[in-house]
């Protein structure tokens, strides 16, 4: 028989209550050794009150966290931060400003703690920074205080990483690098990791595995990939990319719309539904004497607008369509240069395989 792998972190209907209001609300993830889970989600949604429960700096109003198949906190019980062997980072890297990479790394490492200075020795040479010890945080660029502050949360080898935006205050390309590191270091160490963020582009780059975060719960899970691609709603949709709507009512199993008709599976007869669809989806084709493609199966039926907009945005240019049939607004990149003049003509076509059909 197959083993199962039990998970490095386990959370069970995690729940916090401030004020009479569920801030969090029966949240539960697993994360394996070796995985990184992003916790994703606009600011406010419960993913640093989540994290702060996990940690064990906040107590939950119920539910329970366990580490390697063992509860550490739930049902009154509750150790204490400091035997969970969870490492923290956060995004002001809260290094010790009057002491030495070296001193900041080791604080808190016992003298008998052999072993931890050795990792810790190891880390550092790995992130390029054994040169670096005995200069004083104000020395060191953001990217190698990030990485100093990477170094002082694995040294202990803790089981679990809880990192909180960790790289917002990194500009774009040192953030880039920094992640990629971060990564590999977290990979090779087998921490299984609980990432924040309010990014998805970040949490894209970096997760194995989504937790998509709203009013304090998780409405969708898994990778990313599939959050991408299998969105559970409009709003899931619209926090990934731009997305366009098209409003319209299920007739037959089908949505009718003015780009034709779109597969409803599973929505009631005569309910009003969205039709998404992302701007990069979208395919634009040009005006030949007010006509435009032949409908296809696959395409449906061609609509036609005007630009109203048309901006190049460096990997790709954004149109901006009034449409003929309601003045409606509808966006479309390209990825490329693609800047047609104000209120040229075009005709646009969704692929019915790339947009998303929800209720209203
Ligand atoms: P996020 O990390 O997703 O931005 P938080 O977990 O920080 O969200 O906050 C979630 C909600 O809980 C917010 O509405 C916030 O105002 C509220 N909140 C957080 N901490 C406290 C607190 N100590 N007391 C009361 N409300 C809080």
């Amino acid at each position: 028989m197959p083993r199962t792998l039990v998970p490095r972190l386990e959370i069970k209907s995690l729940t916090k209550i401030y004020d009479n209001t569920k801030v969090v609300d029966a949240v539960s993830l697993s994360v394996l050794p070796g995985q990184i889970t992003c916790l994703l989600g606009p600011s406010g949604c419960g993913k640093s009150t989540t994290l702060r429960m996990i940690a064990g700096v906040e107590p939950q109003s119920s539910g329970e966290v366990w580490v390697d198949g063992q509860m550490i906190s739930g049902h009154g019980f509750s150790e204490p931060p400091e035997k969970r062997y969870i490492g923290l980072i956060f995004q002001d890297f809260a290094l010790f400003p009057h002491m030495t990479v070296w001193q900041n790394v080791a604080f808190g490492i016992t003298k008998t703690s052999d072993d931890i200075k050795e990792k810790a020795n190891e880390l550092l040479s790995k992130v390029g920074l054994t040169s670096k010890c005995d200069k004083f945080p104000h020395e060191l660029s953001g990217g190698e205080q990030q990485r100093v502050a990477l170094v002082r949360a694995l040294a202990p080898r803790p089981r679990i990483m809880l990192m909180d935006e960790p790289f917002s205050g990194l500009d774009k390309r040192l953030r880039d690098d920094i992640r990629d590191e971060t990564i590999d270091i977290l990979k090779s160490e087998a921490t299984a990791v609980l990432l924040v963020t309010h990014e998805p582009e970040e949490a894209m780059k970096m997760a194995d595995e989504i937790a998509l975060m709203r009013d304090g719960g998780i409405v969708q899970k898994g990778a990313p990939y599939n959050l991408y691609n299998a969105p559970v709603d409009r709003e899931a949709v619209a926090f990934f990319s731009d997305a366009n709507i098209i409003k319209s009512t299920v007739n037959g199993a089908l949505a009718n719309s003015q780009f034709g008709q779109f597969f409803a599976p599973g929505l009631s007869e005569g309910a009003s539904v969205e039709i998404v669809i992302r701007p990069q989806h979208v395919r634009i084709d040009f005006d030949r004497d007010g006509k435009g493609p032949l409908p296809t199966v696959s395409m449906g039926i061609p609509a036609r607008g005007c630009v109203e907009r048309a901006r190049f945005l460096g990997n790709e240019s954004l149109i901006e369509f009034k449409m003929d049939f309601d003045n409606s607004i509808f966006k479309v990149t390209i990825p490329s240069v693609f800047l047609p003049k104000l209120g040229q003509p075009l005709w646009l076509t969704i692929p019915r395989d790339r947009c998303f059909v929800f209720a209203a």
